[in-house]
């Protein structure tokens, strides 16, 4: 391998350099690195500290405060190891020129080797005052040895970054590192964002920024340098989307929808009920998306319950009265199956051919559908991700749904987009998106809000109970179910092995049918039973002949089943606040009221603020809005499918202002088509090549 020197560098971006290049780094530490995903200096650059310690100035030992956590700086004077029962304490009496004071490590025996007496060193910890001894002990949280000779002020004096490590790495290694690329290399990349732009916008330079992010020298110039990164985290992403909105908005559109037909008219007179005024304003936008020769790209968000699937088929019926086949794509078979169902019965009445597809068909089935679509016949297809699996062609694909769109990537969303030739693109979500997600991952859709829901809808009544009272929650879904409702059990996945929360699963059922509810019929449904014996199960509770079903999770988006009035919710410590929010979603879909029991024992106090924000909180945005701040966004959509660029510095929630700013900016630079300079858009396509894919500037 050829050593690249920094003359062959010249011209080059130094933030292409691989890291193991760099002084006091080489092969070895590379991979260690690497483990990191840290490989150029520029992920170098971006290798932002997790935390920092201010050791601008560190008291005398002897005044420092106990009951505190503290920063303690002096020489090792004696060192000891104890055992006491299987417990190793390494002892070590700290001395500076006020006083001396015991630190405690705990099952570390090694450290007698390194923590040697006439040793520097500085610890970070938790001071006691033990009464029994009279001593002051610090229980160490973290430490490091300090040698004078060798620290180059690295370790004292300044704010000290705290850097994310992996097996290998030291902080003041590390430091080191980063002193020297932050030093030498840092000050050599250009900044993309031209100086008078960075004045109009009040932004500091990237390079100062960045050196502040790894040393601060103040709290104002922190601040600053993290305005600047974070806003250009911000930025790119806007611009990215912007550019792919642009692009889809000149998309050439196949197909010209006729939003007025006799197809929608029939659709809404068959409703057996009226639309709401938010299912008739949603209807209304969608007809003039399909109706203009642009590519239609819009989101319905609405809570669960507000009739999203009618709005669906209105959709549909007005491709279908175009001369257009339409899909509608759902995250299960059971919620296809039931989609299936509906839909069938709307549309049969108007003589529109209705398909099925998912996995479970047999080869004879699945070709069978296959050649009705190959016609070019107009038609609805009902169908899983098989939609996008099987070698189905569509001839005249105008209009794709996807339901509960959350649960599926951006990839998915775009596979079946290219089923056909640019078809307008339809997303229906139960999952509010808070406004700064929908502000960046969504950025390329239009929004519909059904803020209403059908009439007779009353509010879901929620109770915590603890374990001990799981009696009464059973005794009250009793009353419920002799008045001929239906009712949920609900159990978590067990996450040991399938075998094991399978048999949890069918034990928990069978307890239920014997010990409980012997006088009704219980049935099971969870994720390892067949598709057939899943949609079995659910008609049989559909129809009543089964009155309790116990399920897990399977049941969490978009069943329904309007005489379902209670839902008991077990271990509800152990779901998501989303995730509990969508299966109170399952009862109360009728004209009764429904309840939700949750049964837990909060294990700390994260998880009973969850409880208890579920139980104060009906609106689905506040919840989705905890939810997020509690969990993130990688979690809060399921982690990889998100399609968020991974935020070094920018928090989605905290710097709402910043990204509203970034929003702003990417707008005023996109006004014009030239306006972009050269240095931004070389940016943006270094930063955000695989989010643009082939989106093109001009
Ligand atoms: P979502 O998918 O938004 O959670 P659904 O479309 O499943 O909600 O609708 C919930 C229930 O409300 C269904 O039983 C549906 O038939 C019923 N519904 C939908 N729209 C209306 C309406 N305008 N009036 C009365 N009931 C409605
Ligand atoms: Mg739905």
């Amino acid at each position: 391998m050829t050593v690249v020197t920094t003359a062959t560098l010249v011209g080059s971006d130094i933030r292409d350099q691989p890291l193991q290049f760099v002084k006091g780094v080489g092969p070895r530490m590379a991979e260690v690195f690497a483990k990191l995903e840290l490989h150029t200096v520029g992920d170098f650059f971006n290798y932002i500290p997790r935390s920092y310690q201010d050791r601008r100035q560190i008291s005398p030992i002897v005044r420092l405060e106990s009951g505190e956590q503290v920063l303690c700086f002096g020489a090792v004077r004696s060192a000891s190891l104890e055992k006491a029962k299987k417990t190793h304490i390494f002892k070590a009496i700290i001395q500076d020129a006020s006083g001396s004071l015991v630190a405690i490590w705990f099952n570390q025996p090694y450290l007698k080797k390194v923590i040697t007496p006439g040793k520097q060193i500085i610890i970070n910890g938790k001071l006691q005052f033990n009464a029994y001894s009279g001593e002051r002990q610090l229980t160490v949280i973290d430490w490091e040895l300090y040698d004078p000779v060798t620290d180059q002020g690295l370790s004292l004096g300044i704010v000290v970054p705290i850097y994310g490590l992996t097996q290998g790495l030291y902080q003041n290694k590390v430091r080191k590192i980063a002193r020297g690329i932050v030093s030498d290399l840092l000050p050599r990349i250009e900044d993309p964002l031209p100086e008078g732009l960075r004045d109009a916008w009040n932004l500091a330079p990237l390079a100062e920024s960045l050196r502040q992010l790894h040393f601060p020298e103040s709290r104002e110039a922190y601040k600053a340098a993290r305005r600047r990164v974070a806003f250009d985290e911000f930025f790119y992403l806007q611009l990215a989307l912007l550019l792919k909105r642009r692009e889809q908005k000149v998309l050439p559109k196949a197909i010209r929808m006729q939003a007025e037909g006799p197809m929608l008219q029939q659709f809404i007179d068959v409703l057996p009920f009226k639309l709401t005024g938010a299912q008739a304003r949603v209807i209304s936008e969608i007809k003039a998306d399909m109706a203009s020769s642009e590519v239609m790209n819009r989101l319905v968000q609405g809570d669960v319950g507000s009739g999203k699937t009618e709005v669906a088929v209105a959709a549909m019926a007005v491709a279908v009265q175009s001369g257009c086949q339409t899909v509608l794509m759902a995250p299960t078979e059971i919620l296809a199956e039931q989609h299936h169902y509906k839909v069938r019965r709307y549309l049969n009445s108007l003589e529109i051919p209705c398909y099925f597809l998912a996995g479970k068909l047999t080869v004879k089935q699945k070709q069978a559908v296959r050649q009705a679509i190959e016609t070019g016949a107009p038609c609805v297809v009902v169908g899983t991700h098989a939609l996008i699996q099987e070698p189905v062609r569509f001839e005249r694909l105008g209009l794709v749904v996807v339901d509960e769109q959350h649960r599926f990537g951006v990839q998915q969303r775009n596979e079946l987009q290219k089923k056909g030739y640019y078809p307008d693109m339809l997303m229906l979500t139960a999952t509010p998106i808070p406004r700064s997600l929908s502000l960046t991952l969504y950025g390329d859709l239009d929004k519909s809000i059904m803020d209403e829901y059908p009439p007779g809808r009353q509010p879901i009544e929620t109770y915590r109970l603890t374990p001990g009272r799981k009696r009464e929650a059973y005794e009250f879904a009793r009353l419920h179910l002799r008045a001929g409702e239906r009712i949920y059990v609900v159990f978590p996945l067990v996450e040991t092995s399938p075998k094991l929360e399978l048999q949890a699963a069918t034990q928990s059922a069978q307890h239920i049918q014997t010990q409980i509810f012997p006088e009704f019929k219980v049935g099971l449904l969870h994720g390892r039973m067949k598709p057939d014996e899943k949609t079995a199960v659910m008609e049989s509770f559909r129809r009543g002949d089964i009155q309790v079903l116990v399920a897990t999770t399977v049941i969490e988006v978009g069943v329904d089943v309007p005489e379902a009035t209670v839902i008991i919710i077990e271990h509800a410590e152990r779901f998501g606040l989303s995730q509990l929010h969508q299966l109170r979603g399952r009862v109360g879909r009728g004209t009764q009221k429904g309840y939700c029991l949750l049964i837990g024992e909060p294990k700390g106090d994260e998880s009973r603020r969850r409880l208890q924000a579920l139980v104060q909180c009906r609106d689905g945005f506040k919840i989705a809005e905890a939810d997020l701040q509690i969990r993130g966004p990688g979690d809060f959509f399921g982690v990889r499918q998100s399609g968020l660029p991974d935020f070094k510095v920018a928090d989605l929630i905290r710097d709402e202002k910043i990204l509203i700013e970034a929003k702003k900016r990417a707008q005023e630079c996109l006004q014009t088509p030239r306006t972009l300079a050269p240095t931004l858009e070389h940016e943006l396509y270094r930063r955000m090549k695989e989010f643009l894919g082939g989106t093109r500037l001009n």
